[in-house]
């Protein structure tokens, strides 16, 4: 099995200091809708700015460089206890090139190790084994604290809000999401939302969403719909970039159905900032693609 480490320290450096170009895109139309020197303009137009300087100086987009979430989709016949250790070796490497910030700190005895390894659960890898015919595929999500921060999770029915176990109790425990992150978690940001599972499993699935492109709809018509409507909704909070008010508070959601007990109804809500940080890099034999 090849040795991917050098190619995996390239994944990070990219995915710290480039963001990936649907987001900026993204960003960049966000800035036309708010008004001539405005804050919110302005923030827009210093994010725009740091986003070019740190792609052009292979500097992170942000302080935090956040919690690295990787997804590695691995063929039949790898071993993914060997891809554990070239990614967890890459990202050492990776910190000592200042690609990322030492970010991993014990939580018990409150020190950081320096090289962005924890235990087992940081950096946090996800594995899955696909057809021997298929290509080796590592996504990397940069996952910041801030954001982190003012991610929730609510059971549903939820009285004080009154939101009951369907589509309408959704749109309103999303939507009180985004007015309780206001002025915290750096909007404009992208939300990504899991409607069941078990506690543990609707966060995961909330942020997995968060691989797929600005803009990819699910394929089910009701959920694709109110996907649209939260963006749209979310934007007429007046939070705006920075919570300096304005248009954009959301630039785009993502929602995920899963499975439920019938005694439970979670909904959980990741919140990304708008340092998106997402890429992915795809190993055909040899040659291996980043994107
Ligand atoms: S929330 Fe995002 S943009 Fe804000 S400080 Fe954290 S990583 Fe940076």
């Amino acid at each position: 099995m090849k040795d991917l480490t050098n190619e995996i320290i390239e994944l990070i450096r990219r995915t710290s200091s480039n963001l990936p170009k649907d987001v900026e895109d993204r960003l960049r139309a966000a800035v036309e809708k708010e008004a001539p020197g405005s804050a919110a303009r302005g923030a827009l137009e210093t994010i725009m700015k740091n986003i070019e300087l740190s792609r052009k100086n292979s500097t992170p987009i942000c302080q935090d460089t956040g919690t690295p979430i990787f997804r590695v989709h691995y063929p039949e016949g790898w071993s993914a206890r060997k891809l554990r250790e070239q990614i967890r070796g890459a990202m050492a490497e990776a910190t000592k090139k200042n690609f990322m910030r030492p970010n991993a700190v014990d939580a018990v005895y409150d020190k950081n190790t320096g090289n962005n390894l924890g235990g087992d659960d940081f950096p946090s890898i996800h594995f899955e084994e696909v057809d021997a015919d298929q290509p080796l595929t590592i996504e990397l999500m940069l996952k910041g604290g801030g954001c982190e921060n003012v991610g929730r999770q609510y059971s549903l029915p939820h009285n004080e809000l009154g939101a009951g176990r369907d589509l309408a109790g959704v749109r309103k425990v999303a939507l009180d999401a985004v007015q309780k992150a206001q002025g915290q978690g750096c909007a404009p940001g992208i939300l990504g939302i899991s409607i069941g599972g078990d506690r543990g499993t609707s966060y995961i699935k909330s942020k997995e969403v968060l691989y797929d492109k600005i803009g990819t709809r699910n394929a089910d018509p009701e959920l694709a719909k109110l996907e649209e409507r939260l963006t749209e909704e979310s934007n007429q909070l007046g939070i705006g970039p920075m919570g300096f008010g304005g248009q954009t508070t959301v630039i785009d959601t993502k929602i995920t159905g899963l499975s439920r007990l019938p005694a439970s109804y979670f909904v959980s809500v990741s919140y990304m900032c708008w340092a998106y940080r997402r890429r992915k890099m795809v190993v055909r034999g040899e040659e291996v693609e980043y994107d």
